[in-house]
């Protein structure tokens, strides 16, 4: 027969495979399984109601042959086969795909059967691999069978050929090696293992090769012989598929460490099938350990996408929200259009319902592990809050009905993590603000002078020591009717009016010291005040306006942010011994007063752990006052 050319839709598409620098190559095997599998659905599905297919389930198997010299791969199916007309239509177009013409003809029967492949490109992958394919194949029904042969570009033929039952062959002559390329790699059985394990483990039909094996010698002490048996590779029955009732915690977990690579089991598994507006199986699981790169730009989220079993994109990225990108897991949809475009999958509707179902899943799970499994949940936490608090940072509060719940502070009453509705549950009738602290570590937090007078009074302290956590309070405002509030902000809501006008006098009667004081620091603080917070300590920073002390030590710690600065104000304590020899200074030896007025603002600034300007003028009047004591 001559040779027919290529539509031109295909001709197109064909030219990219060829020519293809998609690094992807080994999914040419997938597609060809999957259409092997597709080609025995079909005639399984006749045989349910057709006595003379004569072939039972067990019967229908996918085979692999490999050969080394010719530089061949063979892919044999006991399926539905193709007439020479739909060797025609199927190879030589893609707009029609013969998959998706059967699935509209057999519409009310769906649910028997599943259909891979509905975009009708699979095929031609096997030219990123191929210098020539050969199909030779025989319809259900038919007595001929036919050869359909291509070398790509310029066209194929067709011609009758033979076979002695329906099905069909495809031979991929592999193409020759180059520089770059190594063709040779996928004729090695390793490889192949590989590949089918990788995509095609679920396939519902045995994926047959003949192996090589060794065994120890009849006979022969100490000595081996190697010989061929036919292996099926693939597993058949994803894990996923299976009923929760038929899996134990043991079989969850050695799945999940074998395909995710971790070598601890995971905190929780959630297995879930959903059917209706979107139909699938999800199997998730939420990691004990943060990977090592979870931190970084590297680290890329999504969860492993499955079409029927088979694997059509390692990572999608559309089905986990960022907060929650730790998860790892995959879904398997029979819904979704199989395709190899990630943008079509991005516009993809089913695909973004399955992703606000998981997204309700993950957290309710997430949610019974912290309201059951309370040590568990702060493990999870320890490893990813910072994901949830970044997150509720990075897109405004946005998702905060969703995430509140799920954050967790260290308290100064609990000693341990509290949610803020078990911070807000405990809170004191006259307690007006939820108070938090920052600072580097939870024992340095907890001797800061300001957080006294509070934990006096009984009021409990959220500690915050990542450094996104006063930004996400900061976002947050408030939680149900409490705004939050830093320790050390101008207005902690403590005094009642009799304290108020008490410290109104006291602080008027020394208004002159404090104005002279401030002067002394010449523009370091805004203000020197008498502290309301202060009982043992003799003096403080705090800060008026948006930035606080703990904010500007980490914005400028970043280059941009740099400039960026708190309002300090320098708090004393009127009740503390160096009150009255402030004031007696004040009035006898101003000289000596200046050299205090710093140390003490110095001090302030170490208690803060805030660098000072001149350590080494600090340590001189340190030394110099104590020359004068004991001398
Ligand atoms: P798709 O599988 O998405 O339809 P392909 O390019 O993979 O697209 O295959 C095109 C068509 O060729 C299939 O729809 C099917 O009708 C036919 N076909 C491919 N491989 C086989 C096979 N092994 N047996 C029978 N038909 C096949
Ligand atoms: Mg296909």
């Amino acid at each position: 027969m001559e040779k027919i050319q290529f539509k031109t839709e295909s001709r197109r598409l064909l030219d990219l495979m060829i020519n293809s620098v998609y690094t992807n190559r080994e999914i040419f095997l997938r597609e060809l399984i999957s259409n092997a599998s597709d080609a025995i659905d079909k005639l399984y599905f006749i045989s349910l109601t057709d006595q003379h297919v004569g072939l039972t389930r067990e019967d229908f198997a996918i085979r692999i042959e490999v050969d080394k010299t010719a530089r061949t791969i063979t892919i044999s199916d006991n399926g539905i086969g193709m007439n020479a007309e739909e060797l025609e239509s199927n190879l030589g177009t893609i707009a029609n795909s013969g998959s998706l013409a059967f699935m509209q003809e057999n519409e009310e029967n769906l649910e028997d059967i599943d259909i891979i492949g509905q975009f009708g490109v699979g095929f031609y992958s096997a030219f990123m691999v191929s210098k020539r394919v050969d199909v030779i194949t025989r319809a259900y029904g038919s007595e001929e069978a036919w050869h359909w042969e291509s070398e790509g570009l310029d066209g194929y033929v067709i011609n009758s050929s033979g076979r002695a039952v329906p099905g069909t062959d495809i031979i991929l002559t592999l193409k020759d090696n180059s520089d770059t390329d190594n063709y040779d790699q996928f004729l090695e059985e390793y490889t192949i293992r590989r590949i089918v394990k990788k995509y095609s483990d679920y396939i519902r039909y045995p994926i047959k090769m003949e192996v090589e094996k060794r065994r120890p010698a009849e006979g022969q002490e100490g000595e081996f012989e190697t010989y061929r048996e036919t292996e099926t590779l693939n597993s058949m029955i994803p894990i996923w598929r299976k009923n929760k009732s038929e899996l134990s915690e043991e079989d969850y977990n050695y799945f999940y460490k074998e395909k995710f690579y971790d070598f601890e089991n995971p905190l929780r598994v959630i297995h879930s099938k959903t059917e209706g507006k979107a139909t699938y199986n999800a199997l998730l699981f939420i990691p004990a350990r943060i990977p090592y790169n979870y931190y970084s730009k590297e680290y890329e989220k999504g969860l492993q996408l499955y079409s029927n079993g088979v694997l059509i994109m390692e990572k999608c990225p559309d089905l986990l929200p960022d907060y929650f990108s730790f998860v790892r897991g995959l879904v398997d949809s029979q819904d979704l259009s199989l395709n190899i475009s990630r943008e079509m999958l991005q516009h993809d509707r089913q695909l973004k319902l399955i992703a606000g179902n998981l997204e309700k899943k993950i957290k309710s799970e997430l949610l019974d592990m912290l309201n059951n499994q309370r040590e568990t949940y702060e493990k999870f936490y320890k490893s990813f809050g910072l994901q949830l608090k970044w997150s509720i940072y990075k897109e405004f509060g946005l998702n905060r009905e969703l995430l509140l719940p799920l954050i967790m502070f260290y308290s100064s009453k609990a000693q341990q993590l509290v949610t803020l509705e078990e911070y807000h549950q405990g809170m004191l009738p006259e307690q007006k603000y939820i108070y938090y602290a920052s600072g580097e570590t939870v024992d340095r937090i907890d001797r800061l002078p300001q957080t006294e007078l509070l934990k006096d009074k009984g009021f409990e302290i959220l500690y915050l020591t990542d450094d996104v956590d006063e930004f996400t309070l900061k976002i947050l405002h408030q939680y149900e009717d409490k705004e939050f509030r830093s320790v050390s902000s101008g207005d902690l809501g403590l005094e009642d009016e009799a304290d108020k006008q008490a410290a109104q006098a006291q602080s008027q009667e020394n208004q002159p010291l404090l104005d002279f004081m401030q002067e002394v620091l010449d523009g370091k603080v805004k203000s020197v005040k008498l502290s309301q917070r202060l009982k043992s300590h003799p003096v403080c920073l705090s800060s008026e306006g948006m930035v606080s002390l703990e904010m500007e030590k980490i914005l400028s710690s970043r280059p941009q942010d740099n400039t960026v600065k708190a309002e300090r104000v320098l708090e004393i304590n009127a009740n503390h011994p160096i009150f009255p020899t402030l004031r007696r200074l004040f009035a006898e030896d101003q000289e000596r007063l200046k050299l205090y007025t710093d140390i003490i603002y110095n001090q302030a600034m170490l208690i803060e752990g805030l660098n000072i300007e001149d350590p080494v003028a600090f340590s001189n009047a340190m030394c110099e006052i104590m020359a004068g004591q004991f001398s």
